[in-house]
């Protein structure tokens, strides 16, 4: 017999209705108290999240597989997902179930989904990471143009920039975003462009991206008849930012958040620091991607967790503006010097609360009692600034900033006056306004409170007139107020003489409950009391919430000053407790460091062994249009590497507007950093040392112009001896002749030394050690010269290697340097002398180069320097014929 299959019920056909809307998402169906998901949902769902997965009803005779989550606890299995990969529709009850009654027995409450949860478009405090900024971008490209937009919609930061396609993941790796949105049709080619990063990446229909609908989008956000007012952006950009705003309205249904008018960033001005350096200068993440032991972890002293997010972006985007540059080292200054000051401004920071993400909160209507708190708090805050700074001499920068801290005295005087001291997160928490603010508010407390004075009084009376001492007036959700007394006492209770006062309600296992008139009169005033405090209390919540809104766009500029200041005097006293100078910034093709020191491994040195750091000076100081390039050898853990990343570090620190661990510093200012370490085996990407090593030093190579500073920490060590010889040596000249930038090339090839000879811009330094009974001793100073020999055997007993192992490496290193002398052992050294030379030669010999010397422009007619370009033709064309 077939046994019939049931209906879909209605609850069910509505579940399926919405989530065909939702097919990417795991649908959070709420139900009650809980958020429930089915079928494959519930599946993922209670993987992901280690849950029990149950099952309820059948579909087409099939359990339906189901999984829940209690509502109030949703939010960390929300950030688990959202962790995990996931994209999660939020679906609300919109009526109560007795609301849907209304509309006949068997009507299904309506649902509606709310929101959709995205890694990029969370807002919620326990969610995000209170020093990092939360960052959707967007990538757009129109023919050839590319742009991307980004935008914290937990702060209202909006910006957009140029980016062609192969800067895409420098950029990313720059901004870090949480989610990154492109058109559908290029979904695909992104994703294996940005494989590196596994980032989630949300395609989108083309209409989104659609530059004349996404131009009429930002302009009907922002109200504006042309964007042109915010500054001139691209077909591109413009496409990028509207795609963004269309991804917001569908992800928050149309309740977008407070956005800034979107700022135009010009990449020219940024320090350009690429992945793979970013990751070798450990700026905010170390080596095993956590954050300790960078420098973001090191120089941070922001007392403001918005402090701590404007850091992180000054250490990822230090600038080549040299206007900028001063502006921020000028106001780092004014705390530097003025001891005072700076305890004051950073004694009144302490407790700042962090208004840019309270302002968002409440702009998308997600805010509460707090927020409103944190708003007069912060108003508080600024007063005190204002009044800290006002009648001193201050820098540009900080001269700006001020003058935006005040002027908010009408909203300050209304949220002192309404709000109590520490009000609570939620609205349904209540109790949240002054006593003697709101007559009608403070009349409706005093029914509520005499009402439950005169239930006490209640108590009192019945306990008298029955006699049973025990008896009690209790309160829960079920029954609201009633009499309760214990099961011995049913026989009097239920007595003629009670029968008229006490009504039954309920019998449990020792206790019998009751109610009377007189109480149930009571507790409807104290419900109407309660409810008309709720009402009264949302009214002033919202009025005040929008009084606050309406200058949000002047306390959004509010709270940039806070943070400004927070960072710059953050600076201030770093550069104080860490004996730092301001160095000197010109646009010439210095690099002076006097006793400069690493900043990271400087506090590890002295912390762990109290030894103290010993301070390098550095001069890449280069001539116009020529390469300065220090060529660093030095023993294994002598130092090399500290002391190229230090100089690196410095330059950051300084271009960021920081002043810098040394005694003095001169940079011309940089256009790129490019660090690059002879990597380790990177078998998970699943290249091999040498073609990461390969494939980083190509990009230098490519990359690098002559305001470049390259760093490069033993290139060539992941292959044979004489093919990193020759690879490390071509390098070299190729940076020397070609990209003619600043360089520190630290190596263990002795032979590359040689190079200093040929190459006027190459210097030899090292890191000197000491030799002591056969014993290494590490100086840690970097000196004119090269080393004289590895030191390989005494750094390996160092390291503890067998005694006899030691003693046998050494046997065999005598022989072998024995028998190097003469001449027994494949010595190629002398081969690329000779190249070297012969390259020389050549280059001397060049037949162009012969005619040239002959030439002098200014003695040409204008005839005669046109027959010399035949002539050189010629020249050309008879050098490339082959022989
Ligand atoms: P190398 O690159 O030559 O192998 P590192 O730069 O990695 O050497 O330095 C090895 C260790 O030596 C560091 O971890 C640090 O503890 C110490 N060190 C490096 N430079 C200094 C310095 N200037 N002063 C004191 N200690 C230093």
């Amino acid at each position: 017999m077939i046994t019939p299959v049931k209906p879909v019920t209605p609850m069910m056909a509505q579940f399926l209705e919405v989530k065909a809307q939702y097919t990417d998402s795991l649908l959070f169906y709420r139900m009650g108290d809980f958020y429930e998901l089915f079928f494959d949902d519930a599946i993922k769902a209670s993987k992901a999240l280690g849950i029990t997965l149950t099952k309820r009803g059948q579909h087409f005779g099939k359990d339906i597989p189901m999984c829940g989550v209690p509502a109030h606890a949703s939010e960390n299995y929300l950030l688990e997902l959202i962790n995990q990969g996931f994209k999660v529709a939020v679906c609300e009850q919109m009526e109560s179930p007795l609301e849907a009654k209304k509309r006949g027995p068997k009507s299904v409450v309506k649902r509606e989904v709310v929101r959709l949860v995205t890694p990029g478009t969370i807002t919620e405090e326990s969610l995000l990471d209170s020093s990092s900024n939360n960052y959707l971008l967007s990538f757009s490209s129109i023919r050839s143009e590319g742009s991307i937009a980004w935008v914290d919609m937990s702060t209202g930061e909006f910006t957009a920039a140029t980016c062609p396609k192969l800067k895409l993941v420098s950029e990313i790796s720059r901004l870090s975003p949480s989610e990154v949105i492109v058109v559908d049709s290029r979904y695909d080619e992104i994703i294996n462009l940005t494989k590196e990063i596994q980032l989630p990446i949300t395609p989108l229909g083309k209409s989104s991206f659609d530059s004349a609908s996404a131009e009429k989008r930002l302009e009907r956000l922002y109200g504006v008849s042309s964007l042109e007012s915010f500054g001139s952006f691209s077909r591109s950009e413009i496409s990028a930012m509207g795609a963004l705003v269309d991804y917001l309205d569908i992800t928050q249904k149309g309740h977008l958040p407070f956005l800034r008018v979107p700022l135009k960033e010009y990449t020219d001005k940024i320090l350009q620091i690429d992945p793979a350096t970013r990751k070798n200068l450990e700026l905010l993440k170390n080596l095993q991607g956590e954050k300790t032991g960078t420098l973001l972890s090191t120089i941070n002293r922001t007392k403001t967790a918005a402090g701590a997010r404007l850091l992180e972006r000054w250490v990822s985007a230090p600038s080549t503006d040299l206007q900028l540059i001063d502006d921020r080292s000028d106001s780092v200054s004014l705390f530097f010097n003025q001891v005072d000051l700076l305890t004051d401004i950073r004694e009144t920071l302490k407790t700042t609360p962090d208004l840019e993400r309270v302002l968002s909160r409440l702009s998308l209507d997600r805010g509460g009692p707090r927020d409103l708190s944190s708003v007069r708090d912060s108003l508080l805050i600024a007063d005190l600034l204002s009044n800290i700074l006002s009648g001193l001499k201050l820098p540009k920068l900080i001269h700006k900033n001020f003058s935006t801290l005040t002027g908010f005295s009408k909203i300050l005087s209304e949220l002192e006056a309404c709000l109590i001291e520490n009000p609570p997160h939620l609205i349904k928490d209540g109790g949240f306004i002054k006593e003697g603010f709101s007559n009608d508010l403070d009349k409706n407390r005093a029914l509520r409170d005499d009402s439950r004075k005169i239930i006490a009084s209640l108590q009192s009376k019945y306990v008298e007139e029955t006699n049973i001492s025990s008896l009690k007036i209790k309160y829960n959700k079920v029954l609201g107020y009633f009499v309760e007394t214990t099961s011995n006492h049913a026989e009097k209770m239920f007595s003629a003489e009670f029968t008229n006062l006490f009504i039954h309600r309920q019998t449990t296992a020792n206790s019998i409950r009751f109610t009377t008139v007189e109480l149930s009169e009571l507790e409807t005033s104290i419900l109407n009391a309660a409810n008309k405090i709720s009402e009264l209390e949302r009214e002033i919540f919202n009025k005040t919430k929008a009084l606050v809104l309406s200058r949000i766009v002047d306390l959004k500029a509010l709270a940039y000053a806070v943070t400004t200041i927070d960072v710059l005097s953050s600076l201030g006293a770093l550069a104080k407790d860490s004996n730092w100078v301001k160095p000197k910034i010109n646009m010439s093709r210095d690099f002076k460091i006097v006793s400069g020191r690493h900043p990271v491994v400087e506090n590890t040195v002295s912390n762990v062994d109290g030894s103290s750091f010993v301070a390098n000076s550095c001069d890449l100081t280069a001539e116009n249009n020529a390469s300065q390039i220090w060529l660093l050898t030095g023993p294994n853990m002598s130092g090399k590497s500290t002391f190229l990343r230090q100089n690196a570090l410095i330059a950051i620190l300084a271009q960021m507007g920081s002043y810098v661990p040394a005694k003095e510093a001169q940079i011309g200012v940089l256009s790129q950093v490019f660090s690059r370490v002879g990597a380790s085996d990177d078998l998970a990407r699943g290249r091999s040392t040498f073609m990461v090593e390969m494939v980083e030093t190509a990009a230098i190579l490519n990359q690098a112009d002559e305001r470049a500073l390259v760093i490069l920490d033993e290139i060539g060590r992941g292959t044979a001896t004489y093919d990193g010889l020759s690879i490390a040596w071509a390098t070299l000249e190729h940076l020397h002749n070609e990209n003619k930038c600043r360089v520190l090339f630290a190596t263990h090839y002795h032979e590359l030394t040689a190079t200093s000879e040929q190459l006027k811009g190459v210097k030899n330094a090292t890191v000197s050690v000491k030799e002591w009974n056969g014993e290494i001793v590490f100086l840690h100073t970097v000196i004119k010269g090269s080393a004289d020999r590895s030191y390989g055997v005494q750094v390996a007993k160092l390291a503890g290697l067998p005694l006899p192992v030691i003693k046998r490496a050494q046997n065999i290193l005598t022989l072998l340097e024995k028998s190097s002398k003469t001449g027994s052992i494949v010595d190629e050294l002398p081969l690329f002398s000779q190249a070297l030379n012969q390259s020389k030669n050549t280059s001397i010999e060049d037949p162009l180069r012969s005619v040239l010397d002959t030439v002098n422009p200014d003695n040409l007619t204008p005839k005669e320097a046109l027959e010399l370009i035949y002539k050189l033709k010629v020249v050309h064309d008879d050098e490339d014929t082959p022989t």
